[in-house]
């Protein structure tokens, strides 16, 4: 077990953004950083990380935590394999008493199988670097391979002996329980060595453990498959994988690409060149949980392939999917009769990077190409591949982007583009059409650049109707201060309907966090800076703890709200001149509310942040001071950009600018 003292160390020096980075990709937000969602699938991030406190949420799914929760989710690990990889991390020695029996049983099955496959690589790499017919058959291959030792190691690659079941009674004899062996898929029902007579590639997961492992046979009239890896089990999902992900990761988020090959020693010989954004899926052709997996990284895919591949075509059909994903991708053809392994050990590295950068073609336009060479002359199967291409072209999610494809395509294939706009066009009502009655709605999403909900502006429209311009008068900030008061009493510990793990307080109280400070009206003030310490305690936004508060006024306040829900909606309508829908049916609309509250506090405050610093400017320009006059208008124009996002999210136009 680890010590209490070292369970301390370890998490006093965590940053959340470190853990979290090596898995996604993460942007600066203001304070926060954001990134895709590991956790569901999403286009637009809701996923966030909070270095300041030290946690990550993700206002998607509601998965939220530190950063051993975000590891032991994410890995499917324990809590101590979660400090041990933190640890590891920041090279800090990790203090364990003696571990007991009871201790080791109580160890979760997936740390188990973790064990157990790393037992089973020293078991092959020493088969491979110590015994005579590893040396001479093992060895002697990846040699041949070009690989040097380092990448050998690094790589896990190993022997399995022409035995019926060495490896079996090995680690039977050391202790490891049979059951636990036949759960990795190392031992079959026979108690028989899975992998005999085989060169051994491990497959890990992105912490690096060893997930499965492929072998590749090494007779080569064998009737038996080349390559087999291990089944599926508790902690591998081959279609969840990607070879060399855990070396790649990096240089994927550095050069913002990712690129991808067929085969283990592609990416093993890719990387010992020095390209390491390179990864393969391995034992399965590309899956969807495969492309998402790259996107948490980067949405720039080259894909290569051998340029002797009879399945070109067949795979270009399969690639659709990567267009579903949104992601941009690339194909490199390598010259007759290479692979990555042989092509970049032949001509080198700069030489293989040059090629793969000239010779990549935009997925479509390859898909096009590839498919009129095969129509050549033929008028059914050209209509057919028009067909092909359109459907290709109605996958992707961007209708821009769909635009400029159809112009290029047109003129690939001489067909009109009119036909083809009304083709695309078809499919892609159909789409919708079928995800609508099909599939549920698209996960909601609530966050954009201001931490705010991304389709606010659907919310919004469907709250108000049409968007009417209207003058949004200097009302003062009071007003919008009680207003946001006012939810969070009545609905602070409401649930989001889209999203069940988040509480209206949690919604708007982490969001402004920053600016209660600021807020002038006492009273807001007061019941807001309470509210924010329960939620930072952990504790509950109920109605009781406002109407049995302590102060007078808070109660008051409260009372007020619950027997009057109209008053503040008046004097809201009178100040704006506009008919406050939401008010009509607090209970129901309190999501919308929140979020429009929200916004328009934010809009206030925002408003006020741009007089001052206007004056600043004034002052500045008056004192001849060209340094504050420059700050002074870089902020207002930063509060400016600020501003009109939100006035165009609210539909309002500010007539009278400060
Ligand atoms: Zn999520």
């Amino acid at each position: 077990m680890i010590t209490q003292r070292s369970v301390q160390e370890i998490l006093s020096v965590v940053r959340i953004e470190d853990i979290v980075g090596d898995f996604v990709t993460l942007k600066r937000k203001g304070a926060n950083l954001g990134g895709l969602c590991p956790f569901h699938n999403e286009k637009t991030p809701s996923f966030n990380v909070n270095p300041v406190r030290n946690i990550f949420k993700c206002f998607g799914c509601g998965e939220g935590g530190d950063a051993v929760t975000f590891l032991m989710k994410h890995e499917n690990i324990s809590y101590p394999e979660a400090l041990r990889y933190i640890a590891k991390k920041y090279n800090i020695a990790v203090e364990e008493t003696e571990v007991t029996k009871e201790v080791l049983q109580e160890k979760q099955l997936a740390d188990t199988l973790f064990i157990v496959n790393e037992r089973a690589l020293k078991f092959y790499q020493s088969q491979l670097f110590d015994t005579d017919k590893g040396k001479s058959i093992g060895l002697q291959y990846f040699k041949q391979r070009g690989f040097r030792e380092e990448t050998i190691r690094k790589w896990g690659l190993g022997y399995a002996p022409e035995h019926r079941d060495v490896l079996t009674k090995t680690l039977t004899t050391e202790g490891y329980s049979i059951e636990n062996l036949r759960k990795v898929g190392l031992t079959s029902q026979y108690d028989n060595d899975f992998f005999r007579g085989r060169v051994m590639f491990t497959i890990q997961g992105l912490s690096g453990k060893p997930v499965a492992f492929a072998g590749r046979i090494m007779q080569s009239d064998a009737k038996v498959a080349k390559y087999i890896n291990s089944p599926e089990t508790e902690i591998y999902t081959k279609s969840r994988i990607l070879y060399g992900l855990v070396h790649a990761r990096k240089a994927i988020q550095q050069k913002d690409e990712c690129i991808l090959c067929e085969g283990y020693t592609d990416v093993i010989s890719l990387h010992q060149a020095g390209i390491e954004n390179v990864v393969a899926s391995s034992g399965t052709s590309l899956t969807t949980d495969q492309i998402r997996l790259i996107k948490r990284f980067t949405p720039n895919i080259k894909i290569i392939y051998d340029g002797d591949a009879a399945g070109i075509k067949a795979a270009v059909r399969g690639l659709d999917m990567v267009l579903e994903e949104d992601m941009n991708v690339k194909v490199v053809l390598l010259p007759n009769k290479e692979d990555p392994d042989s092509y970049v050990q032949r001509i080198g590295a700069t030489a293989f990077q040059e090629y793969i950068e000239k010779e990549a073609k935009d997925f479509i336009f390859f898909k096009t190409q590839t498919l009129l060479e095969e129509a050549a002359g033929d008028p059914i199967k050209k209509a057919k591949l028009v067909k092909d291409i359109v459907s290709s072209i109605a996958k992707i999610p961007d209708p821009v982007k769909r635009q400029l494809y159809i112009r290029e395509c047109s003129a690939l294939m001489r067909v009109e583009e009119a036909v083809l706009i009304g083709e695309t066009g078809k499919i892609v009502r159909k789409n919708l059409e079928d995800k609508k009655a099909g599939r549920a709605a698209p996960t909601p999403s609530v966050s954009d650049e201001a931490g705010q909900p991304t389709d606010n502006q659907k919310v919004i429209e469907e709250t108000f109707g049409e968007k009417k311009p209207q003058e949004l008068e200097k009302s003062g900030t009071d007003y919008q201060d009680l207003d946001i008061a006012r939810i969070i009493v009545m609905h602070g510990e409401a649930l989001f309907i889209a999203d069940r793990n988040i509480t209206v307080a949690d919604f708007i109280l982490l969001d402004i966090e920053e600016l209660i400070n600021n807020i002038e009206d006492k009273l807001a003030k007061k019941i807001l800076s309470e509210a924010l310490n329960l939620l930072k305690n952990n504790e509950k936004v109920t109605q009781q703890f406002f109407l049995q508060n302590p102060s007078k006024e808070i109660r008051d306040f409260a009372t007020n709200v619950f027997s009057s829900p109209f008053i503040y909606s008046e004097n809201w309508e009178n100040k704006l001149s506009r008919p406050l829908e939401t008010q009509k049916m607090p209970d129901s609309n309190f999501e919308k509310d929140a979020i429009y509250a929200l916004k328009r506090f934010k809009l206030v405050h925002i408003d006020k942040f741009m007089k001052i610093s206007h004056s600043e400017i004034g002052k500045a320009i008056a004192d001849k001071n060209v340094e504050q006059e420059t700050k002074w208008l870089k902020i207002y124009m930063k509060y400016k950009a600020m501003h009109s996002i939100l006035t165009k999210e609210l539909g309002t136009v500010v007539l009278k600018s400060v």
